[in-house]
């Protein structure tokens, strides 16, 4: 089976590698498209994100790369936007919508730069309640879906990262699920991620399976992607996500190249 992969993070943001090197790596990896989903600017941190005045840069970059190499891949230029990021959808193929902050107050709190700031965001913004921040999270979430128009979910229950949640629990999956819901009325693409793998924090991909169940009962679609931030882990797990997308019942995947979204059977 051939992959394809749309969430990649290069040196435009807080990747390792140039976009050149990471279209070779695609291209010996026999991939379909390779897309470039460099961070969107957030004012609230500019430690790992694309400052405005690189966009062009990004771009033209990208795309004197997607023309050099056009006869052995597609090269697609797209951009991660954060929940605080505004951009402009005309100018890229494609959107994956993620929320990687809270901010109330002045504060900001990321939601999984590490176990500590999330804690803090739980005690300090959340009144100590868990579930008060898994249903600020979701809603922001559902909110940055409905107002940006992206073709892809991004890592849809990144909250749970460090284990502070009861995934397990009735009132958490509720809040998901109906987030999930919500999301996917506007946007049924939602992506299987894999990046937290390939980072050693988790061993299974997002979302839980509880929610992937529910996109397949939902008719929506799976997007394969590695959230990757070096060249070797552009397909970081795909061959057991789809082992176990169709031990679910999935027969297909989505993938994107030059013209649009295709389905892929499984
Ligand atoms: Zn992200
Ligand atoms: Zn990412």
């Amino acid at each position: 089976m051939r992959f394809s992969n749309l969430h990649t993070h290069s040196t435009f943001s807080d990747g390792k590698h140039s976009p050149e090197a990471i279209i070779k790596s695609a291209i010996e990896k026999n991939f379909i498209s390779i897309g470039f989903s460099d961070h969107s600017y957030t004012a609230c941190d500019e430690s790992y994100c694309m400052r405005p005045v690189q966009y062009p840069a990004y771009h033209a970059e990208i795309r004197a790369l997607r023309d050099q190499y056009k006869d052995q891949i597609d090269v697609l230029v797209g951009l991660e936007l954060d929940a605080y990021s505004v951009a402009d959808r005309a100018d890229y193929d494609y959107f994956i919508a993620s929320v990687h902050y809270l901010c109330a107050g002045g504060d900001c709190f990321p939601i999984d730069h590490t176990r500590l700031q999330q804690e803090e965001c739980i005690a300090r913004l959340c009144h100590g309640n868990r579930l008060e921040m898994a249903k600020r999270y979701y809603d922001l979430l559902v909110e940055h879906v409905i107002r940006s128009k992206p073709d892809v979910i991004g890592h849809f229950d990144v909250l749970t990262k460090f284990g502070l949640f009861d995934d397990a629990g009735d009132d958490y999956r509720r809040v998901a699920l109906e987030a999930l819901d919500a999301a996917m009325k506007a946007c049924p693409v939602v992506e299987m991620n894999t990046g937290a793998i390939s980072r050693k924090v988790r061993t299974v991909p997002y979302p839980q399976d509880f929610l992937l169940a529910r996109v397949l009962e939902n008719g929506g679609e799976i997007i394969l992607s590695a959230d990757s931030h070096a060249k070797e882990t552009l397909d970081c797990c795909f061959a057991e996500s789809v082992e176990s997308l169709r031990k679910m019942g999935f027969d297909h995947i989505v993938y994107m190249d030059a013209s649009g979204l295709h389905k892929q059977e499984i």
